[in-house]
């Protein structure tokens, strides 16, 4: 059986970054940039002033004091926006507001707190003032040329205020995978339908398909399958389309258990079966030229299985430098018995006095949903045979 990392690797050699597209920056949030941004012009594009004040040569403060002012000649005002097109000369001085160019002359902006205008055009200085005081100098932000964001990055909020403030209109992103949903059971049932005696509402494809979105994917829900190769090969034959076809169920090995029969006949089969709890009878192969992961039909092995392999196959296609979570170390909150393939516990975590500690949200059964309810991460348990005490370190890949 492959461990997760061998089944990881088997499934990510097989998926390439797709290609770019052009967006609008109100369209760019969330979305992988497919190439390096370079600043295409200094910032802040000119020197300016970080306070409200007057525009001054310093030299012309070097006797400066509360009791001792100078007085210089007010000769004109710059307001954000705007440029003051004249010159600071010595005994010279221009009102001054945050944002604004600093005045041709002038090399530093004393705060209007230390001033006081008289009413004869002169305006006290009250302090002495080094040269580049209080002044934002052209390119002290960002120079032109400097990378300012790496290719494969996910736009945020702040990666957008980067890119904005450069003047990028456009950016080139990569194209989000398309990402076909085939649910698989006779017992599916639409939530909000009503439920027959042997029917459970189908709880996957609402939940993948969020799955996909949030991994930067576009999720096409199609009509759960019945348990019959025909309608499992229809499904399969509306999925081609899709970059990514997830179906979930029938991959174990029960009498109606023929994903894996269809996929033989369809395409081809690359592995099936990982060492791993939840999610043991996952399995990878293509229909043809789109690839298929098959996860298992139980809510939790889907939602691990999504997170362990899916999720790092549609991060692989938008060309992401973070294609897997983060991994953090926490103290077990609780003992855990080790069992015979490696197991992804779902915990929650603390913050308590510089120490995090995961505990897991009850029992791990993989039918219950409910151990997924809050999970921040998922403690990895490999196998043996002893048991992990309470307070021991773990590692934990965050889900959230
Ligand atoms: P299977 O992998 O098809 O054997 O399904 C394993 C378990 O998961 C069974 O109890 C199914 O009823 C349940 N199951 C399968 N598909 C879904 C689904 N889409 N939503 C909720 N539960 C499901
Ligand atoms: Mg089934």
């Amino acid at each position: 059986m492959l461990t997760v990392e061998e089944a990881q690797s088997r499934i990510l050699a097989r998926c390439l970054p797709l290609a770019p597209e052009s967006v609008q920056l109100d369209e760019a949030y969330g979305r992988v940039l497919a190439v390096d941004l370079r600043a295409p012009r200094d910032l802040p594009p000119f020197s300016n002033s970080s306070m409200d004040g007057y525009a001054v040569q310093a030299r012309d403060l070097v006797a400066a004091e509360t009791d001792t002012p100078v007085a210089l000649r007010l000769i004109g005002e710059a307001s954000a926006g705007g440029v003051f097109l004249g010159e600071v000369t010595s005994g010279t001085a221009v009102r001054i507001f945050t944002g604004a160019p600093l005045p041709a002359g002038a090399d530093a902006v004393l705060q209007q707190e230390l001033t006081q205008v008289m009413d004869d055009g002169l305006v006290q200085m009250k302090a002495v003032i080094l040269p580049g005081t209080n002044v934002r100098a052209i390119g002290s932000d960002l120079r032109a040329g400097t990378l300012l964001v790496v290719r494969g990055t996910e736009i945020d909020a702040n990666t957008l205020a980067v890119i904005a403030a450069s003047g990028f209109g456009n950016v080139l992103v990569r194209r989000r995978p398309r990402v076909a949903i085939v649910s698989t059971g006779d017992e599916l049932v639409t939530p909000g339908d009503q439920l027959d005696p042997g029917q459970i509402y189908n709880s996957n494809s609402p939940m993948l398909a969020a799955a996909v979105r949030e991994a930067g994917g576009d999720p096409i829900i199609l009509s759960p399958a019945s348990d019959t190769e025909d309608s499992i090969r229809e499904r399969f034959a509306e999925a081609q389309s899709a970059d990514l076809i997830l179906s979930s169920g029938g991959v174990s090995v029960g009498d109606y258990d023929l994903v894996r029969v269809v996929m033989e006949e369809m395409g081809e089969i690359d592995f099936w079966r990982v060492n791993v709890r939840p999610g043991k009878p996952l399995v990878f192969g293509d229909i043809g030229t789109t690839l298929l992961i098959g996860l298992p039909g139980n809510p939790v092995s889907s939602a691990v299985t999504f997170e362990l392999f899916a999720r790092p196959a549609i991060r692989t296609m938008l060309g992401c430098r973070d294609v897997q979570r983060p991994m953090i170390t926490a103290r077990l909150g609780e003992s855990i018995a080790r069992g015979d393939r490696r197991h992804y516990v779902r915990v929650t975590l603390t913050y308590t006095d510089g120490i995090v500690t995961a505990y897991p949200t009850g029992d791990q059964s993989s039918h219950r949903i409910a151990s997924l309810q809050g999970a921040h991460g998922l403690a990895i348990i490999d196998e043996g045979t002893d048991i992990i005490p309470m307070g021991e370190i773990v590692s934990v890949l965050m889900v959230k």
